[in-house]
């Protein structure tokens, strides 16, 4: 038996944790809205392949970390995993920095307030500093990716469709809906090949943040509903009673937001919850047996959530699921006025 080199093991490993064009659009942005941002550019060439750029207004990386800003298992959110009881950024791993500069060739520009000019830092496979110049950018950090998988030539060709790229800027786009629902005062573009795909203004609250992102007629269906207890507040828009407000495209469930703590997850039990009161309404016609559009927000003391479930932090574990769950089932029961009669539906998948 032997031990694999470095080089390999850090690409065995970074390839798990950066897995699509999606994932480093969700770990930069992440990093954007963990650096205080207020807007945030998305761009991206040949569909993410060629380059994806995030560029934000926050408060960019001091000169003196630069050196270690890429290297894994750095991070300034964090100090040691007792620190996860009070977590309230979206990174804490440090590891997508690092991952991505195993897999892509990446440059990264800041400033902070504090510089007087911005600097860009060419970084190379193990996230060391390859080169650096002076640059021209405001304040902030530009993230650019280039040749994303270069050296996985599998996974690149897999991306490279035709039906897989139009996918994967779909589900860009959909991230970036999901994080301008939670982010009301977050300004958002979204750039494909210079080409606007979409765009949102800062506003001033979910409603019209969900006006922004989902616009009129889906909004015009929304009503909110609101439950607080000890430890736990759940938020909502629903779909009014006896209101058909589905997404059209039935089979994913793309425009149902569920939020814990912020993030954007998925969690199968809420999510089948949610399905079971809406379609409820709909006994007779099993033909709207299809995923509501609506928007719910938990919010739970970090120290009773696990979010290091996955790598893409998207699966998270709730401490008190049953409580958690009786109270979005009792939100839902008030807001569409009877518990419905059957049992959940099997999941959808
Ligand atoms: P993590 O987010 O888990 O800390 P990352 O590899 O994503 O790990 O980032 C490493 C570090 O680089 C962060 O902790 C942060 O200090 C810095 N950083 C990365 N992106 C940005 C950004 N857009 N703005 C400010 N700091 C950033
Ligand atoms: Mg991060």
């Amino acid at each position: 038996m032997k031990q694999l080199p470095p080089d390999t093991v850090r690409l065995l490993s970074s390839s798990q944790v950066i897995t699509s064009v999606v994932n480093v659009v969700k770990e930069l942005m992440e990093n954007s809205l963990d650096a205080g941002a207020s807007s945030i550019d998305v761009k991206l060439e040949n569909y993410g392949l060629d380059r994806i750029e995030v560029r934000d207004n926050g408060h960019g990386i001091k000169a003196v970390d630069t050196p270690v800003m890429a290297v894994r298992h750095f991070t300034s959110k964090i100090c040691s995993h007792e620190d996860m009881e009070h977590l309230e950024t979206y990174g804490f791993r440090g590891e997508a920095l690092g991952s991505i500069c195993a897999v892509a060739e990446v440059a990264v520009t800041t400033k902070t307030e504090d510089d007087d000019i911005s600097t860009q830092y060419t970084l190379n496979f193990t996230g060391d500093i390859l080169s650096q110049k002076p640059s021209h950018l405001g304040q902030g950090t530009t993230v650019s990716v280039l040749k994303l998988f270069k050296n996985l030539p599998v996974r690149r060709q897999y991306y490279s469709s035709t039906k897989k790229c139009k996918e994967e800027l779909k589900k860009v786009q959909e991230l970036l809906m999901a994080y301008a629902i939670i982010k009301p005062d977050l300004r958002l573009t979204l750039v494909h090949n210079k080409v606007v795909v979409w765009q949102k203004a800062k506003v001033a609250d979910h409603r019209s943040a969900l006006l922004a992102t989902l616009g009129p007629s889906a909004v015009a269906n929304l009503l909110p509903c609101h439950h607080h207890q000890e430890q736990l507040e759940v938020n909502g828009f629903f779909p009014k009673p006896g209101a058909d407000h589905s997404s059209t495209s039935s089979s994913t469930p793309d425009k149902t937001f569920i939020f814990v703590n912020n993030r954007p997850v998925q969690h199968k039990d809420i999510m089948k919850l949610l399905c079971h009161h809406y379609i409820a309404q709909y006994l007779d016609d099993p033909g709207r047996n299809r995923y509501p559009i609506l928007m719910l927000k938990i919010t739970v003391s970090p120290s009773s959530l696990d979010v290091n479930l996955t790598p893409d932090k998207t699966q998270v574990l709730l401490l008190n699921k049953e409580a958690v769950l009786a109270a979005v089932d009792a939100l839902l029961v008030s807001f569409y006025g009877c518990q419905p009669s059957s049992d959940p539906p099997a999941e959808k998948e």
